[in-house]
């Protein structure tokens, strides 16, 4: 079954013709263009093959910034004018689409250009097959830009950060005298944390229904403290979700190598093996859609928000990456060959030197309307962006530092890297608190949101290991060219780089308050919220690198900061006005009834001259009036907030529309405190929402 619905290589190879295989080889490796003919023999070739498994329909699939993924399906029937019906599928009909772009998050894009756009296939991302009990789509991976050339989807950019970073990779293998290298790819592995809780129930919040995640809810009597979900045995249902999901993502290609409980209550995770990054952003979406779809025949909802429920972990996705060249070598591996080893620390130096001068941007890149109540809690990464490298990589690099000092005459010297591939296999000492760590032959970077894209956090780790490269590629060539061998000109411009970002590594505990001292005073950026965060995608040196490298424009970069603005407060907008209604109409209503049915008994009670036997009937009533009121205050200071939200968000100060809807949530914050404090005092049946307790419950 593995790749049966992907028109893959081994597809490609079977339904073409070898001389126009061989060319599209070339394009897909970036070395060859498309053009008519070429996409003519392919579209109709793959069409044939979406028929022959009962296809009825083509979309171009692509990414706009809202980080989902988007398709306008188009059927192959067209009839002719003999009113016979055929079967077509054009060389333009698979190079370009035109969807309106009115309709997507685009920023001032829309009101300043002419609100069109077209999308267009990204032919090193192969098409794939969503089939359905009657026919199925024919999904062409595609890019989306608008008529005036603006980028508006995340793939772009990331195909375009991917290439910086080939190019700048390259150019260090080459140095070392690599000639055979043909390509560097960046892979990534990025694993996928959810919540699987019981759809009926589910049905009855809407809060989970319109925002992905509990607005209020009291904390239940067993979360997670008894530690016992985590890689606990799976629940008959969820495993047999689970089966249904990985069979229909070996179809498209996807082999997902692991499943296990999390740490919370209904929590899990899948990983798949990894890939090539472009492909393993779109595997991820794949796997995202096909997990949201199937959810329903096991009576499941699927919640991707990365904190779905208050005081219980959230769900990330790690991102896992690393470089590879066309020999098939991971950049990131340790060897005991000298040469190698010099090799790996320039590849890792280079990475760490970019994140010390932008780690900026992956904080902005992670900060999603539902990240943002993730990070900066006290079990997500934290939102200093630092790394961690072991005792082990610290120490060889604290080496380098001293034997290059202590160097001059001496030409051999001993760095231990021979031995570094058998300590590190013994190395277990791993650091769950960075945010980004060095993981024995591979990055990993664990700040990104559940319901991300993988698209914009790996567009910044590649254009900030690109910048860090092309650093280090400079001064290991001017070195090379006064007559220093590449082994001591990489391991020159290695400590040069290691010196410059001492700042970024750590190894300690990054949750604890000393750290964010600490942190300020070695000069990284700091930023709690979104706003802040954000602000760095527009800031000056980030722009500027952005720009350098060919990613996105100075204009872009505003754009692509504006929507991630509007995205926090458009979503702070629709969260309140659900709370709003969930409270008038459910919890209001609730309290008062639990008043006046303990009024009534307290009532009965003293008609019939009898005790209270110590029930405290007339305490009940009181604090159950006391919570209804307390939470209709806190509703009018909701009221009173979302309407300054309101009238911000019309305004065009998108950054103070940003700002003031973080206090919004602390607004939200306060109600939900005294809706929860009532919901605990409200008789069962009384109480309209199911609870925590039910719903972390699969029966
Ligand atoms: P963890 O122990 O961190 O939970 P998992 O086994 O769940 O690890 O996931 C590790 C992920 O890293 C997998 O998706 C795997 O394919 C990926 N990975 C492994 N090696 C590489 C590599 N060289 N480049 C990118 N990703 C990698
Ligand atoms: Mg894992």
């Amino acid at each position: 079954m593995f790749g049966e619905n992907v028109f893959d290589r081994r597809a490609m190879r079977e339904r073409l013709p070898r001389e126009v295989y061989a060319q599209l080889l070339e394009v897909m490796e970036g070395n060859g263009r498309m053009d008519e003919a070429l996409a003519g023999v392919i579209a109709s070739a793959m069409k044939e093959w979406a028929v022959s498994k009962g296809a009825t329909h083509y979309a171009h699939w692509f990414h706009p910034r809202n980080e989902m993924t988007a398709e306008k399906h188009m059927a192959f029937l067209t009839v002719d004018s003999d009113g016979t019906p055929l079967e077509s599928f054009s060389a333009w009909e698979l190079i370009q689409g035109e969807p309106d772009a009115s309709s997507f998050p685009c920023g001032s894009v829309r009101s300043t250009f002419e609100a069109r756009g077209y999308t267009a296939w990204d032919p090193t991302s192969p098409a794939f097959l969503v089939m359905t009990d009657r026919g199925g789509t024919l999904c062409v991976p595609s890019v989306f830009i608008a008529f005036d050339g603006t980028p508006l989807d995340m793939k772009t950019p990331l195909l375009k950060a991917l290439s910086a970073l080939e190019q700048r990779a390259l150019r260090i293998s080459r140095l070392f005298g690599n000639r055979g290298v043909r390509w560097i790819k960046m892979t990534c592995g990025a694993e996928q944390e959810f919540f699987l809780i019981d759809a009926d129930r589910a049905r009855r919040r809407p809060d989970i229904l319109h925002c992905g995640r509990t607005l209020f809810g009291a904390e239940p009597p067993k979360g997670q403290q008894m530690e016992d979900h985590y890689f606990g045995s799976i629940h008959h249902r969820v495993l047999s979700y689970m089966e249904e999901v990985e069979e229909e993502l070996l179809r498209l290609g996807v082999a997902v190598k692991t499943r296990h409980n999390e740490v919370a209550p209904c929590q899990y995770e899948f990983a798949p093996q990894f890939c090539e990054a472009n492909l393993a952003c779109d595997q991820n979406q794949m796997m995202m859609l096909t997990m949201r779809r199937l959810a329903h025949r096991h009576g499941l909802r699927l919640l991707l928000h990365e904190k779905p429920f208050a005081g219980l972990n959230g769900s990330g996705k790690h991102v896992n990456f690393s470089l590879m060249d066309s020999e098939g070598r991971n950049l990131l591996s340790p060897s005991s060959n000298p040469r190698r080893s010099v090799q790996f620390l320039t590849y890792l130096a280079g990475f760490v030197l970019g994140l010390w001068e932008h780690g900026g941007l992956l904080r902005a890149a992670t900060a999603c309307p539902g990240n943002s109540h993730r990070l900066g809690g006290n079990e997500a990464p934290p939102v200093i962006m630092s790394i961690y490298l072991g005792d082990v990589i610290t120490r060889v690099l604290d080496r380098i530092d001293e034997e290059l000092e202590a160097l001059e005459g001496k030409r051999q010297l001993d760095l231990g890297l021979s031995r570094l591939p058998s300590i590190l296999a013994d190395n277990t000492d791993r650091n769950r608190t960075a945010p980004i760590a060095f993981t024995g032959n591979k990055l990993e970077f664990r700040s990104p949101g559940s319901s991300q894209s993988i698209a914009g956090p790996l567009t910044m780790l590649a254009s900030l290991w690109a910048m860090g490269l092309e650093w280090i590629g400079d001064r290991m060539e001017s070195r090379m060219a006064a007559g220093m061998e590449p082994r001591e000109a990489a391991l020159e411009a290695v400590r040069e780089a290691v010196r410059r970002s001492r700042g970024v590594m750590f190894n300690g505990n990054c949750y604890s308050p000393e750290w964010e001292e600490e942190a300020r005073r070695r000069g990284l950026f700091v930023a709690k919220g979104p706003t802040e965060a954000l602000g760095r995608l527009v800031s000056r040196e980030n722009t500027d690198l952005l720009g350098r490298l060919g990613v996105m424009g100075h204009g872009e970069c505003r754009i692509l900061c504006e929507t991630r603005l509007e995205q926090h407060v458009k979503w702070t907008e629709i969260e309140m006005s659900v709370m709003r209604s969930m409270v008038q109409e459910g919890v209001l209503p609730a309290l008062g009834r639990g008043a006046k049915e303990e009024a009534e008994l307290l009532g009965a009670i003293s008609s019939l001259g009898l005790d209270d036997g110590g029930c405290h009937t007339k305490r009940r009533v009181k604090l159950l009036l006391e919570a209804r009121s307390a939470v209709a205050e806190r509703l009018k200071a909701l009221d009173v907030a979302s309407g300054k939200l309101k009238e911000l968000g019309g305004t065009s100060d998108l950054f103070e529309a940003c700002r003031f809807s973080e206090e919004c949530q602390q607004v939200m914050g306060a109600l939900r405190e005294a809706v929860d404090k009532g919901e605990e005092m409200c008789p069962e049946d009384l109480w309209g929402y199911p609870r925590y307790r039910q719903l972390l419950s699969l029966g």
